[in-house]
């Protein structure tokens, strides 16, 4: 692990395996941490932070553009240690880490930006101006789907700020959050800046949310350990951006390219085999085209190359860990039970590897499982509708909402409809186009606060207000203001 700049291994000197969901072995051993490491991480972090909050903007832009130089050279290197991880196809993963990249330079390029205002005070002897301040320690927990990716919406923005970090990745797969911090060791930031941790959720993060030293905790994973760490933080009002599930729609109208729309619905669900937090695992189809529409989509799910991940022509990997297809199967056991009709997929298919058949359900009703539990794996939900008012209560009717798609060539129904979805982000005629200019997030049980944009910056500071008096004259000190 990486602990103010050293490369240590757990207290204990316990590790724990990592298993290649492919092969179905353990390829890797890491240090597994508890307690008493976070708490030598979070000093680390702590003790970096005086310093490095008084960094100008500049010298941290320097570093961070060093690292996105280091990025685009072991781009290659770090895609296969994750493709072995958890699984996640080597072909989306060399374009997602060069992309990377660019979240380093997007935020180097706000980090000497980062400032205050001047207000127009009511009183003449009063200068007021606001300073922005960086929060201090961070906390970043980051699932298993996308470990790299993931830490990085926290970290390019957290240094930017002037914050200092703790990483935790996930216990299904922290390697590649290892190689990767060796690329922030060597591109020069100051020991302590950036630590990174391996371990269990309750041994390691717990522990780590909990711990009075950090003031912030920026964490993305499931709905229900959100709410955990939101508990966890409350006991010493740490920060918390909250970055969860989702059951996103996509919405089809009868007026939509139809092949386009086929191709946006198959990288909502089966892109990644659905571990991805937007997934649009529910489909919503206008009625006079449901038939054809979702006979067009079970041609091409049924169409999908599944196998070995780090083949680039492979378009389905396997699920990241056993106890994960076991999950997922549950859900389509359950949905079998609940009386929705299987189109097509439900199955493991022959050979190792935790693979299951792209899987397309309809005849889906609201109140069934499959349209309100997130799945998380390959499977979709087919639910048809009469018209826009009927699609928007469909599309509405869940406790999530990270984002939502709409296929129609209408530009006028396209606009309504991004105003009627509660969804943090609406697609209009596309998919799981994401960036760092744009920001990220969700309503409701999708979490709390925004991801990438500037506005994710007001996520890693403080704003501290100055009252100057000018003009030295005696006040009464019964009166407010
Ligand atoms: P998870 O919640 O089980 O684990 C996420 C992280 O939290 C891991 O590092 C884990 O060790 C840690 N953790 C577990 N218990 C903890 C606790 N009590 N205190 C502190 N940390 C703890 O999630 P997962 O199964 O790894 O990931 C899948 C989930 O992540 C899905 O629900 C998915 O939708 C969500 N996700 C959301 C986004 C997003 O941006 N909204 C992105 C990717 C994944």
């Amino acid at each position: 692990m990486l602990i103010g700049g050293e490369w240590v291994a757990a207290r204990s000197g316990a590790t724990f395996e990592t298993v290649d969901p492919f092969t179905g072995r353990a390829w890797a051993e890491v240090p597994r941490a508890a307690a008493a490491d976070v708490g030598a991480a979070v000093g680390a972090a702590r003790a970096a932070y005086e310093d490095w909050r008084r960094t100008t903007g500049n010298e941290r832009a320097r570093l961070m553009r060093r690292l996105a130089d280091l990025i685009a050279e072991n781009a290659e290197r770090i895609a296969v240690v994750e493709t072995t991880d958890n699984g996640k196809l080597i072909r989306e993963m060399e374009g997602q880490l060069r992309g990377l990249a660019d979240h380093y330079l997007y935020f180097a390029g706000a980090a000497d930006k980062i400032g205050g205002a001047t207000i127009p005070s009511d009183r003449s002897n009063f200068l007021i101006y606001t300073l922005r301040e960086p929060v201090g320690v961070v906390a970043a927990i980051t699932p298993w789907n996308s470990p790299v990716l993931l830490a990085s919406w926290k970290l390019a923005p957290a240094l930017a700020a002037g914050c200092t970090v703790v990483v935790k990745p996930a216990e299904q797969a922290p390697a590649s959050t290892l190689e990767f911090a060796e690329l922030i060791a060597e591109a020069g930031f100051p020991p302590g800046v950036v630590n990174v941790v391996t371990g269990f959720g309750p041994d390691a993060g717990a522990p780590l949310v909990a711990h009075p030293g950090v003031d912030k905790v920026a964490f993305t994973g499931a709905t229900a350990t959100g709410r955990e760490v939101m508990r966890g933080a409350a006991s010493h009002l740490a920060r918390v951006s909250l970055e969860l599930g989702g059951k996103s729609p996509n919405v089809v109208f009868a007026d939509a390219d139809l092949e386009a729309a086929a191709g946006g619905v198959v990288a909502g669900v089966f892109a990644a085999a659905g571990q991805t937090c937007m997934a649009g695992s529910r489909l919503l189809v206008e009625a006079s085209v449901h038939d054809e529409f979702v006979a067009l989509l079970a041609e091409q799910a049924d169409a999908i190359r599944l196998g070995d991940p780090l083949d680039p022509a492979t378009e389905m990997g396997p699920l990241a860990f056993a106890a994960h297809r076991e999950a997922v199967e549950r859900h389509i056991a359950g949905a079998v039970q609940d009386g929705a009709r299987l189109v097509c997929g439900g199955d493991r298919p022959p050979g190792d590897g935790y693979f299951v058949q792209p899987t397309i359900f309809g005849d889906v009703k609201g109140e069934m499982r499959l349209a309100r539990e997130e799945v998380f794996g390959p499977v979709l939900a087919v639910q048809r509708f009469a018209d826009e008012a009927e699609a928007v209560r469909i599309a509405n009717a869940t406790e999530f909402g990270l984002a939502a798609g709409v296929w129609t060539s209408d530009v006028r129904r396209a606009h309504r409809m991004a105003r009627e979805l509660r969804a943090g982000t609406v697609w209009i005629n596309s998919y799981r186009a994401v960036g760092p200019m744009a920001p990220f997030g969700g309503f409701g049980a999708s979490g709390i606060g925004r991801e990438n944009g500037l506005v994710a910056l007001d996520e890693y500071t403080e704003l501290k207000t100055v009252w100057v008096e000018l003009s030295g004259a005696a006040r009464d000190p019964f009166k407010l203001g």
